[in-house]
């Protein structure tokens, strides 16, 4: 077990290769379980892009267009990199019953080489998807399908017509707050890979506030990893409790109104009108969990 089998069954070239070379060993001492690492880097390829949309197709993703929450082309036309995953199921008529048969995964990057920080910052953020995802990721229960991807959870309902299955998404929790993690954790990867401090700038408030509770609460960023990798967040309710619910709210919340802030295509003035929102939201509500946060912190340190 070592990067060099991940190199070697990929056939990645040598700018992926010297990249992986250096950021493999890092992701193993950030995120921990090297088994679960390596998994999850064998049984997804690597791709360097100038187009996502028309990448992901060409690998036969979005195949399915009935499907619906996937990643749209308006989405990808403005991502520096995304990390998409399929599940194959089958459904069987006899027993009207759904089977999942495999999980076919992706990770593409918008860059024609990774020579820039940027570039390996992007990628690196991407492999934290899948690695947080990869353990358990898609589960079937009834005519639905629940996908985990680090702390978010989605849900969808499965159709089956003419022997093809379809979902459509029932509903979606925790990506403000995983987006954020995920960006502290593609800033100390990358820091450790370019030898330097590097702050990202995607996600920048969803970023403070996983920092502010990592600095509020003592212990708590072993178990977040914990959730997110292992996607049982039976520590983390017993830490966080209901504080954690409204964190995922609150950051539910500003999410979508973060992405169409960095959307370039979004107007200047509507930019500016969105921030003020966030700022307000922020401001109203999230005292109240600072405080809540800070009185967790103080009794994980009492006892
Ligand atoms: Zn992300």
């Amino acid at each position: 077990m070592g990067v060099e089998d991940i190199i070697k069954k990929h056939n990645y070239t040598k700018d992926i290769s010297v990249f992986l070379e250096k950021t493999y060993p890092e992701l193993v001492a950030n995120i921990g379980n090297e088994q679960l690492i390596y998994n999850a880097l064998m049984d997804c390829k690597i791709v360097l892009t100038d187009n996502l949309y028309t990448c992901l197709k060409g690998y036969g993703f979005l195949g399915n267009t009935k499907d619906e929450g996937l990643v749209s082309f308006e989405t990808l036309k403005i991502c520096s990199g995304v990390y998409h995953s399929e599940p194959e199921i089958k459904y069987e008529k006899g027993l009207n019953q759904y089977t999942l048969e495999g999980v076919n995964r992706i990770v593409a990057i918008n860059a024609s080489s990774l020579n820039l920080e940027i570039y390996k910052a992007a990628l690196i953020h991407e492999l934290g998807h899948l690695i947080k995802s990869y353990n358990n990721e898609w589960t079937i229960k009834g005519d639905t399908i629940i996908e985990r991807s680090g702390l978010i959870t989605r849900i969808y309902q499965l159709h089956e017509k003419n022997g093809v299955v379809t979902k459509s998404l029932w509903s979606e929790t925790g990506v403000g707050l995983e987006e954020g993690f995920n960006a502290v954790l593609e800033d100390e990867v990358t820091s450790k890979v370019i030898g330097k401090p590097y702050f990202s700038n995607g996600y920048k408030a969803l970023k403070e506030i996983a920092r502010l509770v990592i600095n509020l609460v003592p212990g708590i960023h072993e178990v977040i990893k914990e959730a997110q990798i292992y996607h049982d967040n039976t520590r983390l309710d017993s830490k966080l409790g209901q504080t954690f619910y409204d964190l995922q709210e609150i950051t539910d919340t500003i999410y979508p109104m973060i992405v169409k802030m960095s959307d370039m295509n979004t107007p200047k003035y509507e930019r500016h009108k969105i921030s003020e929102n966030v700022i307000k939201i922020l401001n109203d509500r999230f005292k109240v969990i600072i405080d809540e946060l800070k009185s967790v912190g103080q009794s994980s340190i009492e006892y």
